[in-house]
Order: C-alpha cells, then sequence, then structure tokens
C-alpha cells in the first residue's frame, strides 16, 4: 500500500505547506487514496474471503460482475484498466479463468499477483486439474490463511484486524465443515448428479460420488449419449433427485429428470451470486448451508 499512504501524505504535507485547514481536499477519486488497501479478485468466493478477513479496512474490485459465468468471462478493457489501481490481485491459476489470466499479464509492476491454488492439493480431472477448489471449506480455510498472510504483509497497520477477522472467518469454515459431515453421513444414495462438472471437491470431501451431466465449464454441451451414460446411471444408483445449478438454465437437468422420473433442485456453484443474492444478504457460509440442506432431502440423508 506504500503507493497510496505515500500519495495521502503527500497531499496532507502540500496542504499544511500551504497554510490549508480543512484537510486535503484532492479530485482524486483513486481507490486507496484513504491508505487502505485495495484489493482486487478474480470472482465471487475470494471475494467472500477478502470481504471477510479486510472487511471494511480494504477496497475490493470484483472481476466476474454478478451473474456472469465465472469460467468464460472476459474483462473488459475498462476493468482491465481499474485493475491497476489495485495493490494486491488475487486469483486461480490453472487455466480456470483463461481470459482474466490472459488480463493479469498486462498488470503493472506494482501490483502483487496472487495464485491462491498453489499450495492446494488439486483433483484430477481428466487432462487436467479440477479447478472448483472453493466448493470443499477446508480449501477456502486454506486460501483464507494466504489471503491473510498477504493482506498483513502488505497493510501492517492493521494486522491486528486482519487477524481477528480471519479467525472468526476460519471458525465459522470449520463449522460448516462439521455440518456438512453429520449432515451427510448417512444418505439414501451417495450419488451426486449435478449440471456442470463443479462438486468434485464437495463430493470428495463428503464421501458423495460426483455424476456430472455437462462438463468441466457449464458452456460445455453433452451428446446425446452422455445424456444416456447419466440418465442410466439415475436408474442404477435410485437417484432420486437431478440437481442444476441456481445460476444457470436448468434445461439439461429437466431433460435426465424428465427421462428417469427423478425430481430436480437447486445446487449454488457460488462460481457467482446474482444482484439478489448478494442483495438478500447471501454469501459462502450461507449459500454452502442452502446447499446443504438441498442435499440431504435430495439424497435422502438421515
Ligand atoms: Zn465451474
Amino acid at each position: 500500500m506504500g503507493r497510496h499512504l505515500s500519495a495521502t501524505f503527500a497531499c496532507g504535507a502540500v496542504a499544511l505547506a500551504a497554510g490549508l485547514t480543512g484537510g486535503c481536499s484532492t479530485t482524486n477519486t483513486d481507490l486507496g487514496a484513504d491508505g487502505k488497501l485495495v484489493v482486487a479478485v478474480a470472482f465471487y468466493p475470494i471475494e467472500d474471503i477478502v470481504r471477510a478477513v479486510g472487511g471494511d479496512q480494504v477496497h475490493i474490485i470484483t472481476v466476474v460482475p454478478p451473474g456472469e459465468d465465472a469460467h468464460e468471462y472476459e474483462p473488459t478493457p475498462k476493468q482491465v484498466t481499474r485493475l491497476e489501481q489495485a495493490d494486491v490481485m488475487f486469483y486461480l491459476g490453472g487455466g480456470f479463468q483463461p481470459s482474466v489470466e490472459q488480463a493479469l499479464g498486462v498488470l503493472p509492476n506494482h501490483v502483487t499477483i496472487i495464485d491462491l491454488t498453489a499450495p492446494l492439493r488439486h483433483l484430477q480431472l481428466g487432462e487436467g486439474n479440477d479447478p472448483h477448489v472453493w466448493m470443499d471449506p477446508a480449501n477456502m480455510q486454506r486460501m483464507a490463511q494466504q489471503v491473510l498472510a498477504v493482506l498483513a504483509e502488505q497493510d501492517s497497520v492493521r494486522v491486528d484486524t486482519f487477524n481477528r477477522r480471519a479467525s472468526a472467518y476460519i471458525e465459522s469454515l470449520d463449522g460448516l465443515d462439521h455440518e456438512f459431515r453429520a449432515g451427510l453421513a448417512r444418505c439414501t444414495t451417495t450419488a451426486l448428479v449435478t449440471g456442470h462438472e463443479a462438486f468434485g471437491y464437495l463430493a470428495h470431501a463428503y464421501g458423495l460420488t460426483q455424476v456430472p451431466i455437462s462438463g468441466i465449464s457449464p458452456g460445455a454441451e453433452p451428446s446425446a449419449k452422455a445424456l444416456e451414460q447419466v440418465a442410466t446411471s439415475v436408474r442404477e444408483d435410485h437417484v432420486r433427485t437431478v440437481f442444476f445449478e441456481q445460476n444457470l438454465p436448468p434445461d439439461l437437468a429437466r431433460t435426465v429428470a424428465d427421462e428417469t422420473g427423478a425430481a430436480t433442485s437447486a445446487l449454488n456453484t457460488l462460481e457467482t451470486l446474482s444482484r439478489d443474492e448478494l442483495s438478500a444478504g447471501l454469501d459462502y457460509v450461507r449459500a454452502m448451508r442452502a446447499n446443504l440442506s438441498a442435499l440431504r432431502a435430495g439424497l435422502g440423508c438421515a
């Protein structure tokens, strides 16, 4: 934050030298002119972490707007210019958001760019890694630790606040993890039939098996043969509910459900939250808790 802090001080010094009162009045509308860190995040789950750890002691710029597809989103030139104001930029590497990663390549040197997936253990998916790491609360905790370390390093004045807030957040994720463990311990079926392949980490953490209808990205259209395979596994595993994703059209899930007589139910991938969800105060822990309710009902859990 050195850049912003010194800008503020310099401005104050000029005001003092000129004998002005009333502090430093400036037309500079730059974020961070108040000495708080400007933290850019690639998409929603990282926003949740930074908001939890930084609170109102940081400014947050989120690249993927509410309701947009995080996988395919292309930052606008205006957004890229805005990112130049950031002190830190957090993202998930590994090809999850190719256009965002590309935009990071043109950011100036003063922006510290951090790939939060670096220390995480990845699940393998086809040829590459499954990018949906945030669907396991334990990974959210690991990423929160990293965010804390970076914020603390960049703004030593607010370290105590960051520490306190991060501890509370990590504790709430612990609680969520326990709820999932208890809530999914005894279910009629462990086959989790979903829209796109976003729930691998959740399934892995809590003993479920993901049966995705679509591929790794919501944009990937499944073949008729792939749809038929899913329908077969729905019948064989006595699946009662086909899950679809909150922010995507439920067509594919409906097709499979209609063909097999299963019901449909919505899950939130948290890849993006809609404006309505955000203004209703939804956040990671609340959305995951809603996911747990839907899973318990759909999988017939005791
Ligand atoms: Zn996804």
